[in-house]
């Protein structure tokens, strides 16, 4: 007699992975290089936008009010913490690559399935597929 096969609904979750093709990892790879690149950029306009705030504010301090000092401190806060989280941005995509290349990336956490690669390229840090995170936004 057959061993009856293994029943899907069966309560447990599977161990094992589904596999991803060397092509869809090629394809993660690419996504979150170009997500790499795009952030860089973004965080190079970012800083030498900074350094036009810091000599805005060298230059012509001297006619400036409080009020203008001010404002063109904040600006400049503003943009400082807009690089840093660019910064960490880039981090994550970083982090994701690396753990792109040992296989532990890119699996729901939920269901164990891939996460499609536009949500990988959209939301590097995404652990969950998006109908498990539907699920955890709906509780
Ligand atoms: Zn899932």
């Amino acid at each position: 007699m057959a061993k009856p096969a293994e029943t899907r609904t069966a309560g447990r979750k599977p161990v094992a992975k589904a596999t991803r093709s060397a092509a869809e990892t090629e394809k993660i790879r690419a996504a979150l290089a170009a997500r790499r690149d795009e952030l860089r950029a973004e965080y190079d306009q970012t800083l030498s936008e900074i350094t036009e705030l810091q000599r805005d504010r060298l230059t012509d301090s001297a006619g400036d009010d409080q009020a203008d000092t001010g404002t063109k401190t904040f600006e400049r806060e503003q943009e400082i913490s807009l690089a840093n989280s660019i910064l960490e941005r880039i981090t994550q995509v970083e982090r994701a690559l690396e753990r792109l290349d040992e296989g532990g990336y890119g699996w729901c956490e939920r269901c164990g399935n891939p996460i499609p690669v536009e949500r990988l390229a959209a939301f590097p840090s995404a652990t969950l597929c998006v109908t498990c995170k539907q699920l955890e936004e709906r509780r």
